[in-house]
């Protein structure tokens, strides 16, 4: 996606080999008219697939998430994160190990709000090594829905995250794909690669 290229390439900062940081319009700050767009990319390329609800994880993709909810018309659940959870038999709960952190903690979905009924989609804002993703589609598989694909704002594509969930049989949208973040630069994936 042109627009989000340019913009990680005007505002995006390289932190390291390893970690991007987009504050500028994702991450801290939003960038709503980006958002936008970001939303009407995934419904296009999920649009005919019968989605019923897109899942995330707080915070960082909610605001991709309620765009692409917006467009595609359904409801968007965010899986929240607990330090310590108190034993609730109304809650998916799963494991997830934090790229950013660096430690594990618990996300959980209410079982309210989404059944074997539901065709899902996950939503996220990177996709580094694929746990946040992996613990999502365990989330929507307690729940006996469907996983229907993993749309991503930034892949870095250099990490494992989305060989893992290609080999595991998920359909994997990434809206901008890094290929390197050596030397301070941000390098993308040409489009037939
Ligand atoms: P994964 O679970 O795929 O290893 O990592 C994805 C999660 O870690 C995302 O939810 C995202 O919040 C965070 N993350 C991974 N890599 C980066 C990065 O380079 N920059 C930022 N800002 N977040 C990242």
């Amino acid at each position: 996606m042109q627009a989000l290229e340019q913009k990680i390439l005007s505002e995006g900062i390289v932190l390291s080999d390893q970690v991007l940081k987009v504050d500028a319009f994702l991450n801290h700050q939003i960038d709503p008219v980006l958002m936008q767009q970001v939303g009407k990319e995934f419904a296009e390329r999920f649009k005919d697939q019968g989605i019923t609800k897109i899942i995330t994880i707080e915070a960082s993709g909610i605001a991709p998430a309620i765009m692409a909810g917006l467009e595609l018309g359904v409801p968007v659940i965010f899986a929240r994160k607990y330090q310590s959870l108190t034993l609730k038999d109304d809650l998916y709960r799963s494991k997830v190990f934090s790229f950013t952190k660096q430690t594990e903690s618990t996300i959980a979905i209410s079982k309210k709000h989404i059944n074997q009924n539901d065709k899902a989609l996950v939503i996220d804002d990177f996709l580094a090594n694929g746990h946040a993703a992996l613990a999502l589609i365990d989330l929507i598989q307690q729940a006996q829905a469907e996983v229907i694909g993993v749309g991503i704002v930034i892949e870095k594509s250099f990490q494992s995250g989305r060989d893992l969930l290609i080999e595991k049989g998920y359909r994997v949208e990434s809206l901008a794909r890094v290929k390197s973040l050596a030397n301070g630069q941000v390098e993308f994936v040409a489009e037939a690669e």
